[in-house]
């Protein structure tokens, strides 16, 4: 190794929770009021405020978020939705949960998201909504993509799992599109442990999403309860229970505070490995188009697989073995059983995410990551590279 840099296990990722936020969550445990209440008010309207939206309905997962924006256009049994198939099953799963058909939609082989061209190709007289998903945080094609929604009278619903804080042509991502659904899970940019976020300008879809994520009735359980409340409610729908609890939000108000200084962390170790890795003729950096921001939720390493002699698992394991953990993101959809099963896709389909899957790594990038942590990354996955190289 190029600097003497002692090898200490580094997790693929660690939330940055401090005791502001333990005060936070104890405070609410003080109060005696646990689940949705003020603090889910108070979480929702700065959440809103920062991503420029004018509504945001806080709920206990991103699947849920996604599931009460397809439920919030009044997605139908047999309509199909158009989603990428490099992304993680919950986009897919949404659709099915409404009796929708998910049809997957190949990938961009340079940021990995979904192709902007290739959606053009899968669209049907049943075809209703599309999913674009911003992977790692850069935010997807949008202006192309909202074009063609106009113009087949589409609903688009961004899955914004990734991308907190990521802006796309000067505006930030959750104030772009009709909804927006975001996760707080617990590797995610910002982490409530478990929760998402719902985000729209649309007044009647933030009505019905509140409804839906509380059993369907209207008004929520902080406002019948409270002082001026009572007894008296009505359900107006078969709905979900789906609201999150105030510890989450008391969590999520600290971590929203602190979101751009993560945000400029990540973005350091970020640079940092890229000028590392840019010269070696092995590696491909990622590339993140002039016009937009990412959140850098992920560092996606490519490996030029024709200048090394072992491949992306093997690549994976050395690193493991010099106590450095990655993961992979993702294994296409059309590669699961479930999808193959379900909507007869096969291995072959999408070759361009196909490809990609197999050269991809996501390397550790997190705000508690120290200088060392990411000298030991750098120069182990140099020396992988350098071992390797053909
Ligand atoms: C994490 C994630 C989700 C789901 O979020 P949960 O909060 O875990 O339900 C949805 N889509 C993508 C792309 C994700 O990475």
């Amino acid at each position: 190794m190029s600097r003497a840099v002692k090898a200490v296990s580094i997790p693929f990722h660690r939330a940055s929770l401090g005791e502001e936020e333990v005060e936070a969550v104890a405070e609410v445990i003080r109060s005696g009021w646990l689940t949705m209440g003020t603090k889910t008010r108070e979480f929702e309207k700065q959440f809103a405020t920062y991503v420029g939206a004018r509504h945001a309905v806080a709920v206990c997962s991103g699947t849920a978020a996604l599931h009460l924006t397809l439920e919030a256009i009044g997605l139908q049994p047999g309509d199909e939705v158009l989603i990428p198939t490099t992304t993680f099953t919950s986009t897919g799963e949404v659709v099915k949960y409404l009796g929708g058909r998910p049809v997957l939609v190949d990938t961009d082989p340079v940021t990995l998201n979904i192709d902007a061209c290739a959606v053009k190709r899968k669209l049907t007289p049943r075809t209703r909504a599309l999913i674009p998903v911003h992977i790692a945080g850069q935010p997807c094609d949008l202006d192309e993509l909202h074009a063609f929604a106009r113009e087949h009278r589409l609903h688009v619903i961004e899955d914004a799992a990734h991308a907190l804080p990521s802006e796309y042509r000067g505006k930030r991502v959750g104030c772009l599109s009709e909804l927006t659904a975001f996760s707080f899970y617990a590797t995610k940019t910002l982490t409530t442990g478990e929760g998402g976020m719902i985000t729209t300008d649309n007044e009647n879809y933030a009505a019905r999403a509140r409804m839906m994520r509380l059993h369907g009735i209207a008004g929520d359980a902080w406002k019948r309860y409270g002082k001026n409340g009572s007894w008296y409610y009505e359900v107006m729908e078969a709905g979900y229970k789906y609201n999150p609890t105030d510890l989450q939000a008391a969590l999520g108000l600290i971590q929203l505070a602190k979101c751009d200084a993560m945000n400029e962390a990540r973005r350091r170790i970020a640079e940092r490995y890229t000028a590392a890795f840019r010269d070696m003729r092995a590696l491909e950096p990622p590339t993140v188009k002039s016009d937009r921001k990412t959140s850098w939720h992920l560092y996606i390493l490519r490996l030029h697989l024709e200048q090394l002699r072992f491949d992306r698992n093997i690549f994976i394991d050395e690193l493991k073995e010099h106590g450095i953990s990655t993961s992979v993101h993702f294994i296409p959809l059309h590669l699961h059983p479930y999808y193959q099963r379900a909507y007869g896709y096969r291995n072959g389909d999408f070759p361009n995410a196909e490809t990609q899957f197999q050269r991809c790594l996501s390397l550790p990038i997190y705000p508690g990551m120290t200088e060392t942590n990411v000298d030991q990354v750098i120069d182990t996955v140099s020396e992988i590279a350098n071992r390797a190289k053909r």
